[in-house]
């Protein structure tokens, strides 16, 4: 991906509604290299990642939308996007 962007803040696309928003207003999903697939709240795990907003919506829009199997070039299970989702609804309890 190439940015010719001066802005500070690098900007990433939300997998699910699509919209690029700042980095850091966004959680990392990292596919890793075992095979795992995980929120990565730290944004430092190793592996394939992908970005989506801090919202439940939006990993919802992501699964009815294939935006996670596009984004990690594989059919995700669907006990994998369960546990992603709970993990994204504990998240937004924090
Ligand atoms: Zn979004």
């Amino acid at each position: 991906m190439t940015t010719t962007l001066k802005n500070k803040t690098p900007q990433r696309k939300c997998i699910g509604c699509n919209e690029s928003k700042p980095k850091k207003e966004l959680i990392r999903i990292v596919r890793t290299p075992e095979g795992e697939m995980l929120l990565d709240s730290t944004g430092r795990a190793n592996g394939r990642g992908a970005y989506i907003c801090n919202n439940i919506d939006c990993l919802q829009k992501a699964i009815k939308t294939n935006g996670l199997n596009r984004a990690f070039k594989m059919n995700v299970d669907t006990d994998v996007l369960l546990k992603l989702s709970e993990e994204m609804a504990e998240l937004g309890k924090r």
